[in-house]
C-alpha cells in the first residue's frame, strides 16, 4: 500500500487561525496532522486559506492572508521532513525522497486579496499556487454556488483571471457557481481543477459538478478531487466509503480515470464518512478501491493524477 497519497484540500489553516493553540505535529488536535499523514500514507497536502466573514471583524483583508501564510510557514513547513512545494523542482525532489511530506498553499476565495493585483502577485510570490475564486457567496470577482443571483465575473474578476494566467496561478472551480464556471472557460485556456467537489449525477447538490462540467474539466486536462463531505456524497444519516466510490465511478464513466484525485476537506467538516474520519484512515479508502479497481487505477487516483498535474502546471524555478 505504498501509494503516497496527495490530497488537494484541507482546512487546517482555518482552524489554526481561529484556535491559536493548535499544533500540527500532535496526534489528534486536527483531522490532518503530521502523525496522521504518516499513518495514512499521505505524502502531500494542499492547505487552503479560508477567511470566514462571521469570525473576523469586517470583510476579509490581506493582512489576514499574510497571517495564514505565516502560520503555514512557521507551524507546518518548519517541521522536520516537511517541504514547501512551489516549483516543479520541488515536486521532483519530493518524488525522490519517500519520507518527504509536501505542503502546498491554496486560497479558498479571493476575498482577502481585496481586488488588488499587488496583493495577488504578493500571494503568488509567497507561494500560493492555487486559487479558488469564491467560497459559497459573492465577492469582488464572481458569485459562489449559494449566491441566489448566480452571477458571472465582474470586470475586476476578469482582470484577476488575466493576472492568474500571466503568473501561472491555477484556478480551482469548487464553490464557483455554474454560470461563472462556463464564463471562466471562455476567459482562460489553461487547465482548471475542482479541489473538492463530487458528481451531481450521483447526488444533485449545488457544490457538486454536473456531467457536462466534469467533461469540460477533463477536456482541459484538469483535475477533480472527490471530497469526503457527507452532504455532497449521499442524503443519509450514515455515509460509507462505498457511497463515495459511486462518485469516483461516475467520473471514470465520463472518461476521468486520469483526472480524478482526492480533496478530503478534512478539518472543514463536522460530519465524517464512516471509517474515513481523518487523514490516518486513508488506508481504509485504498483498501476498498483495491477491491473494485486495478492497482494501476488506485495509484492514479491516490497519487499519479495529482502528481502529473503538478509537474505539468507548477512553474519551473528559473522561469
Ligand atoms: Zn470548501
Amino acid at each position: 500500500m505504498n501509494n503516497r497519497i496527495i490530497d488537494f484540500h484541507c482546512d487546517v489553516l482555518y482552524k489554526m487561525l481561529y484556535e491559536g493553540s493548535i499544533h500540527f505535529d500532535r496526534e489528534d488536535e486536527l483531522d490532518v496532522t503530521l502523525p496522521r499523514m504518516i499513518q495514512g500514507g499521505v505524502g502531500m497536502q494542499v492547505f487552503a486559506l479560508f477567511l470566514e466573514d462571521s469570525l473576523i471583524s469586517g470583510p476579509p483583508r490581506f493582512s489576514q492572508v499574510l497571517r495564514c501564510i505565516d502560520l503555514l510557514r512557521e507551524r507546518i513547513n518548519a517541521l522536520p521532513g516537511v517541504e514547501y512545494i512551489r516549483y516543479r523542482e520541488d515536486v521532483e525532489r519530493w518524488e525522490q525522497n519517500a519520507d518527504c511530506i509536501g505542503a502546498l498553499l491554496s486560497l479558498e476565495g479571493v476575498d482577502g486579496l481585496e481586488g488588488d493585483m499587488v496583493y495577488v502577485r504578493t500571494a503568488y510570490e509567497l507561494g500560493a499556487r492555487f486559487v479558488g475564486l469564491t467560497w459559497n457567496h459573492a465577492n469582488w470577482a464572481v458569485d459562489g454556488t449559494m449566491e441566489p443571483r448566480q452571477g458571472g465575473f465582474t470586470s475586476k474578476g476578469r482582470q484577476f483571471i488575466r493576472e492568474c494566467d500571466r503568473l501561472g496561478l491555477l484556478i480551482d472551480v469548487s464553490h464557483l457557481n455554474e454560470n461563472g464556471f462556463w464564463e471562466l472557460l471562455d476567459l482562460t485556456e489553461r487547465p482548471i481543477f475542482a479541489s473538492h467537489s463530487n458528481s451531481a449525477h450521483v447526488l444533485a447538490h449545488p457544490r457538486n459538478l454536473k456531467d457536462k462540467q466534469i467533461q469540460a474539466i477533463i477536456e482541459r486536462n484538469g483535475r477533480i478531487g472527490v471530497t469526503f463531505v457527507p452532504h455532497f456524497i449521499k442524503a443519509a444519516e450514515t455515509v460509507t466509503i462505498d457511497d463515495l466510490i459511486r462518485h469516483i465511478d461516475r467520473i471514470c464513466e465520463l472518461g476521468g480515470e486520469h483526472h480524478v484525485m482526492f480533496g478530503s476537506d478534512f478539518d472543514g467538516i463536522d460530519r465524517k464518512i464512516d471509517k474515513l474520519e481523518h487523514a490516518g484512515q486513508y488506508v481504509h479508502l485504498l483498501e476498498q478501491l483495491d477491491k473494485r479497481y486495478s492497482s494501476t487505477f488506485v495509484k492514479q487516483i491516490a497519487h499519479t493524477n495529482a502528481l502529473q498535474f503538478l509537474k505539468t502546471n507548477l512553474p519551473a524555478k528559473d522561469e
